[in-house]
């Protein structure tokens, strides 16, 4: 067990990667929170079906991560169960597409609301905790492979993961002082409900998959293993990083 005892909050946990996460944290040993978005029916069964199929070693607590004030809520249900907090994982996204020439102000803010000043939030409450503790941490931030390669149709998106890219850069330099290793994953397609229109499409899924050499989407517990390689004390001397999850992806990819 390489999280025995941790404390782990995993936002967007409700689904895909975050849930793959959660999991696989909890089979290493930890107590997690599971955050899932309010307002969402479904979210909110399934987070609580996935804490309460963790027993007593998980809650499902939600919050709108571009909500300061529902972030700070959540710490609070984080603190009052489990008394501390040693790993976070910055992971709620969303990946709406839109033209530039018609991208909206709403559609910006609200992208950019979630990805990045989400996680903005988020990794900041979670390391004041870490440094109150004085025991060290773990932030990690789900980025993607699009905080380096453009996708046309998706500015926001990839300004958003292009932001988290050297965020975390800087987070780990400011942070390093307090042990607290931060780091980024950035994954390639995954099999998860944000790509659920391509894998329903027989024809999208042909022209996706000629840009993976490795020939299939991700999984999210290949997401969750790099993840439990992060936050585990494997990773003592690993900050500023970003581990591209990809099947290759990065070194293939042609035109969108
Ligand atoms: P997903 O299954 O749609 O999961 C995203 C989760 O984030 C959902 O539970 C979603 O809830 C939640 N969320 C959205 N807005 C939120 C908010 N304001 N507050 C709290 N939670 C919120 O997609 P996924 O593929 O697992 O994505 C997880 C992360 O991986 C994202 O950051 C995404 O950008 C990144 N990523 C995914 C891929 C991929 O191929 N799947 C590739 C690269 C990067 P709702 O369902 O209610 O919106």
């Amino acid at each position: 067990m390489r999280l025995k005892d941790k404390v782990a909050l995993v936002t967007g946990a409700s689904s895909g990667i975050g849930k793959g996460i959660a999991i696989r944290f909890a089979a290493e040993g930890a107590r997690v929170i599971i955050n899932y978005r309010p307002n969402s029916p479904h979210d909110k069964a399934a987070a609580q079906a996935l804490a309460s199929s963790l027993a007593d070693r998980a809650i499902a607590v939600a919050a709108d991560v571009s909500q300061r004030i529902e972030v700070e809520q959540m710490m609070d249900a984080a603190l009052a169960a489990f008394g501390r907090l040693d790993i976070a994982v910055c992971n709620a996204g969303i990946c709406p597409e839109q033209p530039f020439l018609e991208t909206t102000d709403d559609h910006w803010n609200q992208v950019l609301g979630v990805n990045l000043y989400g996680a903005f939030v988020v990794s900041q409450l979670a390391a004041r905790q870490m440094v109150r503790q004085g025991e060290g941490g773990k932030i990690i931030f789900t980025s993607s492979v699009h905080e380096d390669i453009p996708y046309p149709r998706y500015t926001a998106y990839c300004a958003s993961k292009g932001g988290l890219r050297l965020m975390m850069r800087n987070i780990a330099l400011e942070l390093a002082p307090h042990k607290i290793n931060v780091n980024n994953i950035a994954p390639g397609a995954i099999a998860t409900p944000m790509n659920q229109t391509v894998l329903d499409d027989p024809e999208e899924m042909e022209k996706a998959l000629r840009e993976i050499p490795w020939g299939r989407f991700g999984q999210p517990e290949e997401i969750a293993a790099v993840a439990t390689f992060l936050a585990s004390d494997d990773a003592s001397y690993v900050t500023g990083s970003t581990y591209f999850v990809d099947g290759g992806l990065t070194h293939q990819v042609s035109a969108y």
